[in-house]
């Protein structure tokens, strides 16, 4: 029997279940050199796999306790599997501005200045083939699921565009309905251009919620409900926007305690510490996360962990920005859920999840010596952590009953020569690598380095002929 015969037999057998009901689609992954769980135990298997009914994990083993068959088998002899990574921050309509030249060496507040004015030209267009880019290259990277912080809309733009990416490549998504409405003129950083009325955020957010947001256990879709910052909107506007959120039950997110500069804004316009200012507006609880949090001091990482409030971590952002070295093994200490994020594509500019995995180690042994943080736990950041911080229970490990995305490394790449004592720190410690296979609830998304979903190279011809016109209107 060949293999398409054996598995064609066993796509038979499969579609009828113990007591005759009709079976979804089935997929066997066996024979990987190591999979590293993440489940309770934090077990890692030598020799094993794992067995998928439609989008969800029904078994993981070794290869000789798994079925011997599905109807899609994946023999992954010579790779590392690893649940799939989750990147809590990100501004994907960033990868059309990169490396901007007036950009390139401000920190935040001069950097947002320098941008903002380019952003104003974005299209609809420029959204939807922007989030494919970035998507191609998170999944690339081993993430399997993604939020995305829009918070410009410029010239008709809208999180519709964002989602129908998202929906195209085939990517675990949280989209975010971000916002700006105090401009220049109210005493805010953005020019008063691009921002919208607050009537209208709340009007949007809204529709988009109850037009898209899924609530339910592997959810390929979630609206979060996402102003843009404390010194980009209202007080008002962040309390109507916890108000609304909880009213669906749909998570928060924003930027808070970014640098030093941002820490003067929050004394000087609220008389407040930021962390002081996100318990006064609600912003805290087990569905808020914020991003960077680099400066939260001792009384706000105390209040993250009594409240379940997150944090997305993004190490590459932070020393682009020069914004400093967030506290991370404090925070953690603590009881705070911390994620990984790799932030937007002007401030990065990269969204390779594995180099933000091995930065996450780096930065935090440059601030707080070498055992601030291990190969393992930079990992547990980057997929449970993700997950604890998206308020996800589904996806992070692989266990049965979680949603079937994971990744998998070629770890006969010359990359990991020398490191196979320990596949698993290899992944971490050596040069950043991408990925064999990603699936995702089920799906093959990568296969053998490829994009199954989508053909990149015109994609990305048109995302560079659409980059250059933004920088020429911009100059
Ligand atoms: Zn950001």
């Amino acid at each position: 029997m060949t293999m398409e015969q054996q598995n064609g037999a066993a796509a038979q057998a499969g579609r009828q279940g113990a007591a005759g009901e009709p079976r979804g689609k089935t997929m066997l992954v066996r024979h990987a050199d190591v999979l590293v769980t993440m489940d309770g135990a934090r077990r890692e298997l030598s020799d094993a796999g794992l067995y998928i009914e439609d989008n969800r994990i029904v078994a993981v083993g070794p290869t000789a306790e798994l079925p011997q068959t599905a109807d899609e088998v994946l023999d992954l002899r010579g790779h590392l599997v690893i649940p799939g990574l989750v990147n809590t921050h990100h501004h994907m309509y960033q990868s059309l501005t990169r490396a901007i030249p007036a950009a390139q060496d401000a920190e935040l507040f001069g950097w947002l200045t320098s941008l903002y004015r380019v952003w104003a030209n974005l299209t609809p267009e420029m959204i939807e083939v922007s989030t494919l880019t970035a998507m191609a290259e998170l999944l690339l990277s081993g993430c399997t699921t993604s939020s995305d912080h829009l918070y410009i809309y410029p010239n008709g733009s809208r999180l519709d565009d964002s989602i129908a990416a998202a929906r195209r490549i085939g990517m675990r998504f949280h989209a975010s309905r971000g916002s700006m409405s105090v401009g220049q003129k109210d005493g805010g950083l953005p020019p008063d251009a691009v921002v919208e009325r607050e009537a209208d955020i709340l009007k949007d957010t809204q529709r988009l919620i109850e037009t898209y947001h899924d609530d339910g256990r592997y959810a390929m879709l979630r609206v979060v409900v996402a102003p843009c910052s404390p010194f980009s909107v209202s007080r008002e506007l962040m309390r109507e926007s916890a108000a609304l959120a909880r009213q669906y039950g749909v998570s928060l997110h924003t930027h808070l305690a970014e640098n030093v500069s941002d820490i003067a804004y929050s004394r000087e316009k609220f008389g407040m510490t930021p962390a002081e200012y996100a318990e006064d507006l609600g912003w805290v609880g087990r569905d808020v996360w914020h991003a960077h949090c680099v400066q939260l001091d001792e009384p706000g990482i105390a209040l993250f962990a009594r409240t379940g409030t997150g944090v997305a971590h993004c190490p590459c952002s932070n020393m682009r920005l020069a914004s400093g070295i967030a506290p991370v093994r404090k925070m953690r200490l603590a009881g705070v859920p911390v994620g990984l994020g790799v932030d937007g594509s002007a401030s990065n500019d990269g969204a390779q999840m594995v180099a933000e995995v091995r930065q996450a180690l780096l930065l935090q042994r440059v601030g707080f010596g070498p055992d601030a943080m291990t190969a393992r736990e930079a990992l547990e950041i980057a997929t449970l952590g993700g997950a604890t911080v998206l308020n996800r229970d589904d996806i992070g490990a692989l266990a049965p009953g979680m949603a079937a995305d994971f990744a998998a490394f070629d770890l006969r790449q010359p990359l990991f020569a020398g490191a196979l004592h320990d596949p698993v720190a290899a992944l971490v410690f050596c040069a950043p690598s991408q990925v064999a296979y990603s699936v995702i609830g089920g799906k093959v998304v990568v296969r053998e380095g490829r994009l199954t979903t989508l053909d990149l190279g015109p994609v990305i011809e048109r995302h560079n002929r659409l980059a250059k016109v933004l920088f020429e209107a911009a100059r």
